[in-house]
């Protein structure tokens, strides 16, 4: 796996291939969730990139940013192993080379669950994932339902931007026990992991049971499931149409989805579950 740095040597390495190209974007801290993203675009395209770069300005709280795990050399080791050929990680100054504004207006798609939670959240997640659909121009790139309202954030840019690239989402990968993995779940204690629990088992439970007319009582079940759990502060529970993440599902033209957001100790964690 070839290790690349800067913007030019990344272009200069794949300007006239000839494959198709599939970027995974991440921040590191890798686990199966990011590996099945890479193992997805290996199976569609030619030649993957993944990226390595916690983006600053994604970041609304400065100690998630400081205390953001990164196992640099594991990180490697895995990516190489899953057969990954180029990794792009660039520091700080490639991406962000002068202070800039960036804002692009997607609609009220952006200030909806975690736009509320985390105002200005994804306007720096479209601004890294621009500079890195930029750098690499790939045909393919890979996102996971986890971070579902970044899926939708990012295919509404790529529309609006009328950008090249066919986005893909592919599907959330779960401890046995049921937990979503995620690079934040290391900083959970083995109690606080006992209650994180609770966000997948009432997802879990809404799903089991869901039928539309009976949404708003099932989304209240869950909640109180999610408060019962000591250690847990619920942040959202919402079911929303998929398309657009509104809270009318009445005319859901691609599904209906319920996603949670909590605090689990200091850890904040989402999650979620396609319904119809
Ligand atoms: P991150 O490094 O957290 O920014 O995540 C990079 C990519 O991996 C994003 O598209 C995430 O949605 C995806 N991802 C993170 N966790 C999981 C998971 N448990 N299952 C599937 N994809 C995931």
């Amino acid at each position: 796996m070839e290790i690349i740095k800067t913007i030019a040597a990344l272009q200069n390495r794949l300007q006239n291939q000839p494959e198709t190209i599939g970027l995974v974007p991440t921040m590191g801290a890798l686990h199966n969730g990011h590996l099945s993203l890479i193992k997805t675009a290996l199976a569609q395209t030619g030649l993957v990139v993944c990226s390595i770069f916690v983006n600053p300005t994604q970041f609304t709280d400065a100690s998630d940013l400081e205390k953001y795990p990164r196992p640099v050399e594991a990180d490697i080791e895995k990516l190489a192993q899953a057969g990954c050929a180029v990794l792009f990680m660039p520091d700080v100054p490639e991406i962000y080379p002068q202070k800039e504004h960036w804002h692009l207006d997607i609609g009220e798609i952006e200030h909806r669950l975690e736009g509320k939670f985390r105002p200005g959240h994804y306007q720096g997640v479209m601004q890294v994932v621009y500079k890195l659909f930029m750098a690499v121009k790939p045909d393919f790139a890979y996102f996971g339902q986890k971070d579902f309202q970044q899926v939708k954030v990012i295919e509404q840019m790529v529309k609006l931007k009328n950008l090249p690239v066919k986005t893909v989402m592919c599907p959330i990968v779960r401890d046995a026990d049921g937990l979503a993995m995620s690079s934040r779940n290391v900083h959970l204690s083995p109690e606080e992991r006992k209650h994180a629990l609770i966000l997948s088992w009432a997802l879990h439970q809404l799903k089991k049971s869901y039928v539309k007319e009976a949404s708003e009582e099932l989304r209240k079940e869950a909640i109180e499931l999610i408060n019962a759990e000591p250690n847990v502060q619920l942040e959202y529970l919402e079911i929303v149409n998929a398309a657009d993440l509104d809270t009318d599902i009445s005319n859901p033209q691609i599904g209906i989805i319920a996603l949670v957001a909590a605090k689990v100790g200091q850890t904040r964690l989402i999650d979620n579950v396609i319904l119809a």
